[in-house]
């Protein structure tokens, strides 16, 4: 069966395209960060949505799960294939064209496998932002972002991936092509399917194509580092930021003084603002419409005033480019510079921004009482609620040894998410990962309509199976 399956696949897209050998397949099977290796069957690489369309027909005959891949840098083993190998991972890198720019429309049509990064560079081109920005903007496609409906340093200003796409092209679990690539604002008519699709992790389809929201290119852009004492400081410098310069506030990064020294430990020549350490800092970015003078003038208006209140200790802000991105680099290799310390137990959590300064204050007291000594590695998307709340061993404990505590550290940190209101998955997905925390914290309502969506859209099972639900 197999061996037709194969064949007609080749038939399909060609041969160079169909990969069964172990050493073409390999680097498509592991996950980014390196925690899990699945296998496959064979990976495809069709070039354009009709091909996927073929291709997911087939799957559908055959039987066959498939896996649908962009630029593998999700965090929660969603585009890997399970050990079975039964699946086939359907790499999306192919459809890589950008189709059209409406700058009056202010929409960039593009395939699902374009990366994130030629997307920004190509609305710039036109003068226009596409404002989606994550440290793995490099690798990344759009197909992935939508499909995990990524957040990143943005979403204060310009809201999640969901909020930055107008229209979707879908190769249903069919095989049909649903085309939705509709540059509207306004559409009401009738159940939201795209909404459906994005944040859907490839379960219910392949997208194909998008139609993309863009926006005015801002003047200037100024970032500053803020040193603060606390993180309930960190919420008095946001309220007092977000009265002071409105909607120019772009971004505003928590990073606690652990994040700094970790940083400053492993990647020694990133800038090290500050001459002492203090228990938190806030990355400001604004952007403006009018002009460099105009950014600068909020900002320190703003970080004057957080000085004079006591919410701020000292703060640098950037007066170049270079400084700037000095600034987003040090944020930006937090996870490397964790990564290079050795394993820690991960998550990717949201709380209703109020409530942040209490649920760290409960959390690290929870943890400092069950493992005396434990580090918690704390920073992320403040503005947007969004936490990284990871947990490292104690000095006396090793790192590989510490992951055995994995379920009981999960437990204490998402019963605390759940008491405090918050989510367990902010930005980063359910993929394979999280699937048995999902269950546990969502009611049973949820997931019974969850299920039914599943088996209406995706009646055998074949698309992205053992990811989400
Ligand atoms: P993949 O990893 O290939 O796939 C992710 C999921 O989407 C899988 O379930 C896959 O099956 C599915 N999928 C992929 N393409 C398609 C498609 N065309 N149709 C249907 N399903 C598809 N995320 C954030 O939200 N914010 C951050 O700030 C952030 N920072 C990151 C920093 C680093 C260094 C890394 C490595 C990751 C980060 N992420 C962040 C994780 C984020 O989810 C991914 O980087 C990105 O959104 C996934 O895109 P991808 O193309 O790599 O998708």
């Amino acid at each position: 069966m197999s061996d037709a399956f194969l064949a007609a696949c080749r038939a399909a897209i060609g041969a160079e395209h169909v990969s069964t050998a172990q050493a073409d397949t390999a680097s498509y099977l592991t996950d980014w960060r390196g925690r899990f290796t699945g296998r496959c069957r064979a990976v495809l690489r069709p070039a354009d949505g009709d091909a996927v369309a073929q291709l997911v027909r087939l799957c559908a005959q055959f039987r066959v799960p498939l896996v649908p891949q962009g630029g593998r840098t999700g965090l929660v083993l969603g585009s890997v294939p399970d050990a079975s190998g039964d699946a086939v991972v359907l790499s999306l890198r192919r459809l890589n064209r950008i189709r059209a720019i409406d700058p009056f429309n202010r929409t960039m049509t593009v395939d699902a496998g374009c990366i994130l990064h030629d997307i920004q560079q190509e609305a710039a081109r036109h003068g226009m932002l596409f404002p989606l920005s994550l440290a793995a903007e490099g690798s990344c496609s759009i197909g992935g972002n939508l499909s995990t409906n990524a957040g990143g340093t943005g979403v204060l200003r310009y809201g999640n991936t969901r909020e930055l796409c107008l229209g979707l092209e879908v190769v249903t679990a069919a095989g049909e092509v649903w085309d939705s690539l509709r540059g509207l604002r306004k559409d009401n008519t009738g159940y939201d399917l795209r909404d459906l699709y994005i944040g859907a992790e490839g379960t219910l389809g392949v997208i194909t194509g998008a139609v993309l929201k863009l926006f005015p290119q801002p003047k200037a852009a100024i970032t500053a580092l803020v040193a603060l004492g606390s993180a309930r400081d960190a919420l008095d410098l946001l309220k007092l930021a977000e009265n002071a310069c409105g909607p120019t506030l772009t971004g505003y990064e928590l990073m606690s003084d652990i994040c700094l020294r970790l940083v400053a430990s492993h990647f020694p020549a990133l800038p090290q603002p500050f001459p002492e350490h203090y228990p938190q800092y806030a990355l400001l970015e604004l952007s403006s419409h009018e002009s460099e003078a105009h950014a600068v003038a909020l900002l320190e208006n703003a970080i004057e005033a957080a000085l004079e209140a006591g919410v701020a200790r000292d703060a640098v802000v950037a007066t170049s480019i270079a400084q700037s991105r000095g600034l987003w680099a040090i944020r930006e290799h937090i996870p490397l510079a964790q990564a290079a310390a050795g394993k820690n137990i991960k998550h990717d959590i949201s709380l209703p921004i109020s409530r942040i300064a209490d649920f760290v204050r409960h959390t690290d007291a929870l943890l400092a009482r069950a493992y005396p000594g434990v580090q918690v590695v704390c920073f992320g998307h403040l503005g947007d609620g969004n936490l990284h709340y990871n947990v490292a061993p104690p000095e006396a404990i090793g790192h590989e040894e510490f992951l055995f505590e994995q379920a009981a550290v999960n437990r204490i940190v998402h019963d605390s998410v759940t008491q405090f209101g918050g989510s367990i998955s902010a930005e980063h997905g359910i993929g394979a990962l999280k699937r048995e925390e999902l269950a546990r914290y969502k009611s049973p309502v949820e997931l019974n309509l969850m299920r039914a969506l599943k088996a209406a859209l995706d009646p055998l099972g074949i698309m992205n199976p053992g990811k989400i639900l």
